[in-house]
């Protein structure tokens, strides 16, 4: 049992949406073993199991249900960001040619016919599920840095976008802080194009050990400009990051000779914290955080404004 469970935990998630409880145990019985099943029901079940486990990585889902029927469940997963790219296969009786386009055209992968044959539905199933592991995986390179492996500028300025969005229901304030290392022209000039690509590379994992919370974002902004992103977050908590990735990078002690301001690589830090209100916008806070950071170098660099 015990070191069944990560192996267990990696295993992608089927959610099967069906009214007729010998339906539902035939298939999640063939699905158990390659999967993690979860079984619904009804409509309104399924999106209490979504809501409480996360978007699944597919569903089987049956086309007649009492309430809320198949067609109905489909266009309000494709509608809500976190379930719109979920392959979803119906099974269904009803199997004449204008209802299989309707399905499809709601946006499902796939349509089966019951009485359906196991072999098949699992065969496609497998099929649909390693469309989606991949699709998945570039997805996620694409929100990537390649050299630092950190979040990326089009990630970035997604979860900005987000948690503005967020913090003005819920009124939070939102801190950002940008950070540029010191003299790294020189530093570039002088050791050379791989040397400073492995200390963006240190730099890039000091920061992202930085932060605390799971919701913190660090991204490589540009060349050797980091941003880190905090959502509900007030100044003296961003104030704190701030110091602590300074100061951290001072530790590394990385050698850098050609330095205006110290023997090491440093980096200078700026930050801003605003409540998102109707005056005030993603661009004021960064262009804010960007004005700290222009302070922090003027004011002699290795420092946090
Ligand atoms: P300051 O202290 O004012 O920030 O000066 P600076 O020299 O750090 O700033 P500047 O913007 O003049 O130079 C940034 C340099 O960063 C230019 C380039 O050599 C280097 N750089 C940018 N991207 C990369 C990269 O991907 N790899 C490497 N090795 N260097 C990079
Ligand atoms: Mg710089
Ligand atoms: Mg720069």
């Amino acid at each position: 049992m015990g070191d069944a469970m990560p192996n267990e935990e990696k295993k992608p998630l089927i959610l099967i949406v069906d009214d007729t409880p010998t339906n539902i145990q035939v298939l999640a019985e063939a699905l158990r073993a390659e999967y993690r099943v979860r079984v619904a029901s009804s409509g309104k079940i399924a999106f209490e199991v979504i809501a409480k486990l996360g978007a699944p990585d597919l569903i089987l889902l049956d086309v007649m249900m009492p309430e809320m029927d198949g067609y109905e469940v489909c266009r309000r997963l494709k509608q809500a960001p976190e379930t719109k790219n979920v392959p979803v296969i119906f099974v269904t009786a009803k199997s004449d040619a204008v209802d299989e386009e309707y399905g499809l055209k709601l946006g499902a992968v796939d349509y089966i016919a019951k009485p359906f044959h196991l072999p098949i539905v699992a065969a496609r199933v497998r099929n649909h599920i390693n469309l989606k592991i991949k699709t998945d995986l570039l997805e996620s390179q694409a929100m990537l840095d390649g050299l630092t492996n950190i979040s990326n500028r089009r990630r970035f300025d997604e979860s900005l976008e987000n948690e503005w969005k967020r913090s003005l229901r819920s009124s939070a304030p939102i801190s950002l802080i940008m950070a540029d290392i010191d003299y790294f022209k020189l530093y570039n000039d002088n050791y050379g194009h791989g040397i400073g690509d492995e200390c963006l590379k240190k730099v890039a994992a000091t920061l992202a050990d930085s932060i605390e919370r799971p919701s913190d974002l660090v991204a490589r902004y540009g060349g050797e400009e980091f941003v880190v992103l905090l959502p509900e977050t007030d100044a003296a908590g961003a104030h704190n990051i701030a110091e602590r990735f300074r100061s951290h990078v001072e530790a590394l002690r990385l050698q850098h000779q050609y330095s205006g301001v110290s023997a090491y690589v440093t980096v200078s830090v700026g930050y801003a914290c605003v409540t998102p209100g109707v005056e005030s916008s993603p661009t004021e806070l960064l262009r804010l955080a960007d004005e700290k950071l222009y302070q922090a170098k003027e004011a002699g660099r290795n420092r946090v404004c």
